[in-house]
C-alpha cells in the first residue's frame, strides 16, 4: 500500500498490512481537530482547523480513495460536497479510468439528507445513501435519480453489513471524514484500519464540543481501541498523526 498522501512519512514505523481476506473496504478515518481535541465548537458548525497545506493532503487522500463516507450529522452541520478539489487530481482519476470523484456515501438511517445537499448536487460521480429498514422504501423513492440507496439494519444503519455490501460493489479503499458519532460506531465494530488526525494551532474548548470519537465511549481496558504510531510530522502550522489500529476485525 502506498503512502496516504503521496509523500514519504517521517519516522515511518510501517504501513498497515491488509488482513487477507478482508471482506470490507480498507478504512481510513481522517479528521482535523484543535490542539485541545475538538472537531467543532459547542454550536457544532464548521470550524476552520487546518490550512491550505493540510487541505491539499486531504484532497490527495480523497483522490486516492474509492469512496468517502460521512454521517448525516456532518451533512446537516457542514453541507460538504466531498468532491476532489484539485483539477489535476480529478484529471488523474479520469486518466486511470475512474470517475472524477470517489463514491460519496452518507450514513443516514432515516433518509434525512436534504435533496439540495451539495453531496447530491455538486460534482460528477456516484452517491450512496445508506438507510435502515425504517426508511427503506421511502428513501428509494426520495433519492431516485440522485443516489443509490442501500438498506441495512433495523433502527440505525448496520455498519458491518454496509461495509460488506460496499466491498461487493468494488470499494476497496474507503476514507471516512466524520463525524464523531459515526466514527465511534465504526471503532466499536472494529471497522477502522487507520486513524489520521491533523492537530491545528487553536483551542476551541467546551465540554460539549464534538471530538473525533464521540458516541458512548469505551469503559474497559479490553474495549479501548489500541493504536500503533505509523508516523508523525509537521503539516503547515499543525501536526499530522497517523495511527494504525491494532484490534480491528
Ligand atoms: P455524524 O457522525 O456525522 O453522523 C451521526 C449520525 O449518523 C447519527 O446521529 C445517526 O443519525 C447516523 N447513523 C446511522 N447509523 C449509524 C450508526 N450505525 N452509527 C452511528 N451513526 C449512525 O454526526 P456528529 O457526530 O453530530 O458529527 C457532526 C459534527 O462533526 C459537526 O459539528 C461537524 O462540523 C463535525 N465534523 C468535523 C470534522 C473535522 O474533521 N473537524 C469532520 C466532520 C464533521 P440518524 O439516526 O438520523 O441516522
Amino acid at each position: 500500500m502506498g503512502n496516504a498522501d503521496g509523500r514519504e512519512p517521517r519516522g515511518n514505523r510501517g504501513e498497515g498490512s491488509i488482513p487477507d481476506p478482508l471482506n470490507r473496504p480498507y478504512t481510513i478515518v481522517n479528521m482535523a481537530m484543535s490542539a485541545d481535541g475538538k472537531i467543532s465548537s459547542v454550536e457544532r458548525g464548521q470550524v476552520k482547523i487546518s490550512g491550505a497545506e493540510d487541505r491539499g493532503r486531504v484532497d490527495r487522500l480523497k483522490a486516492g480513495s474509492d469512496a468517502v463516507m460521512v454521517g448525516i450529522g456532518t451533512v446537516l452541520a457542514d453541507n460538504p460536497s466531498l468532491t476532489v478539489k484539485s483539477e489535476s487530481l480529478r484529471k488523474d482519476r479520469i486518466l486511470a479510468g475512474k470517475a472524477e470523484n470517489p463514491v460519496r456515501i452518507v450514513v443516514d438511517s432515516n433518509g434525512r439528507t436534504p435533496l439540495t445537499a451539495d453531496i447530491l448536487r455538486r460534482g460528477e460521480g456516484k452517491r450512496i445513501i445508506a438507510v435502515s429498514e425504517r426508511a427503506g422504501k421511502e428513501a428509494m423513492a426520495r433519492f431516485q435519480g440522485l443516489a443509490m440507496v442501500i438498506v441495512t439494519g433495523q433502527g440505525e444503519v448496520d455498519l458491518s453489513l454496509l461495509m460488506t455490501q460496499l466491498h461487493e460493489l468494488g470499494i476497496g479503499r474507503l476514507m471516512v471524514e466524520g463525524g464523531g458519532t459515526l466514527i465511534a460506531s465504526l471503532f466499536a465494530q472494529g471497522l477502522v484500519d487507520e486513524f489520521y488526525t491533523f492537530v491545528g494551532n487553536l483551542i476551541v474548548g467546551g465540554a460539549d464540543a464534538p471530538t473525533p470519537v464521540d458516541g458512548r465511549g469505551f469503559l474497559n481496558d479490553n474495549d479501548f481501541v489500541r493504536l500503533s504510531l505509523m508516523d508523525v510530522g509537521e503539516v503547515g502550522e499543525g501536526v499530522l498523526l497517523r495511527w494504525r489500529v491494532k484490534n480491528r476485525r
